[in-house]
């Protein structure tokens, strides 16, 4: 046998550049860490789905429901939805590999944008499929770079609807040209995993254009405005046949038990979402004011973080700030992998967290 003999992974994954996540931890020795890398929520998790979590440990023995009915139930009332038009998924990140698995075949293009998340493009290499860029325009999606970037091996295109990590966001009356824009085999997935924070009157997070037609997806997450991240709950709202499809290629149990009760007491908890968003509303634009004052541009934003912009000179680059936040406990995101190499993005966090990095990032400028 030959001895140079080895296994080779499917071609192209070699080129996937593996998922970067936030930093969780800051220099040694700091007294307290404050954790703005992932957009996770400042107040935490509902008391009630912490409450449920404790519940399920006396029957972790059973397997959960494969369906997660009680779940897909709770999501349907909360948004006036079709149960039978939602599928759950461990995190939304596995909701979109799905899509990618089910509706690529190996060279296939998937579109997404300039600055869009970056899970797009690793599901989409993933699947052998290929990536596709359409440029953006003042850093938010544009509808006419996406519609000239489709050919007829086009199957899918993403939009994060707040985008991440720029915190921008499409009018309902752009995502609607976007979709009539696009051939009827092209499923456009609307990712609105910030949804819940939007406070613009012309925006929607996509269950009317779902409703209405038979090539569009909205994906959704219980890791940002419900507090849940390290529980793994997402979902999609889709057609019908599109919803048959992910479930014949899903894995049975998907999502695991302590999962479901988590997500189903945080649906019901509509006091602790009212509760984030107005923290959200209040911080977001202090510190959106509180940085321009510094001299900082900050990308406008309607999700629960900020991009923000560093000066040219190296000693006030992102990388100097993101060191000298570091060490004083704040770890911020940066964003280099999506077109930013001289930006910082920052979840609101916290009063105290958003103060400090306030008060820290006067101390770095000064000299
Ligand atoms: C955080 C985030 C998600 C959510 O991912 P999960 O897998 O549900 O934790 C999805 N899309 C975008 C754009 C995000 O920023």
């Amino acid at each position: 046998m030959e001895k140079t003999l080895r296994p080779e992974p499917r071609k192209g994954v070699m080129d996937i550049a593996a998922y970067v996540p936030g930093k969780s931890t800051a220099a040694a020795g700091v007294e307290k860490i404050h954790k703005l890398s992932s957009n996770e929520n400042p107040l935490g998790a509902s008391p009630a789905a912490k409450e449920a979590v404790r519940r399920i440990t006396e029957t972790m023995e059973f397997y959960p429901d494969g369906a997660a009915t009680r779940l897909r139930t709770a999501i349907a009332e909360r948004h006036g939805l079709n149960p039978a038009n939602i599928i759950c998924s461990n995190g939304s990140d596995e909701v979109i590999g799905l899509l990618t698995q089910t509706y690529l075949n190996p060279g296939d293009e998937g579109i997404f944008t300039e600055h869009g998340f970056l899970v797009y493009k690793i599901y989409i290499q993933a699947a052998g499929g290929v990536p596709i860029v359409a440029r953006e325009s003042r850093e938010t999606a544009d509808v006419d770079a996406i519609l000239a970037a489709v050919t007829p091996r086009t199957k899918i295109v993403f939009i994060a609807n707040p985008n991440n990590p720029t915190g921008t966001y499409l009018p309902l009356e752009e995502v609607r040209r976007l979709h009539a824009g696009l051939p009827g085999n092209v499923l456009l997935v609307i990712d609105a995993a910030y949804a819940e924070y939007v406070r613009r009157n012309d925006y929607e997070a996509g269950i009317e254009l779902v409703s209405s037609a038979e090539n569009v997806v909205m994906t959704r997450t219980f890791s940002k405005i419900h507090g849940l991240g390290g529980m793994r709950i997402g979902w999609a709202y889709g057609p019908a046949q599109v919803v048959d499809a992910l479930n014949r290629v899903r894995a049975p149990f998907n999502v695991n038990a302590a999962a479901i009760e988590a997500g189903v007491a945080a649906m019901g908890d509509r006091g602790h979402v009212e509760r984030t968003v107005l923290h959200n509303e209040k911080w977001l634009s202090w510190l959106s004011e509180e940085f321009r004052k510094l001299g900082l541009r900050v990308t406008p934003s309607v999700a629960n973080f900020l991009l923000i912009h560093f000066p040219e000179d190296i000693k006030h680059s992102a990388a100097a700030a993101d060191d000298y936040l570091l060490a004083r406990g704040y770890i911020l995101r940066r964003v280099g992998a999506y077109g930013f190499p001289n930006a910082l993005r920052m979840t609101v966090g916290s009063e105290e967290a958003n103060r400090g990095v306030v008060a820290a990032l006067t101390e770095f400028l000064k000299d």
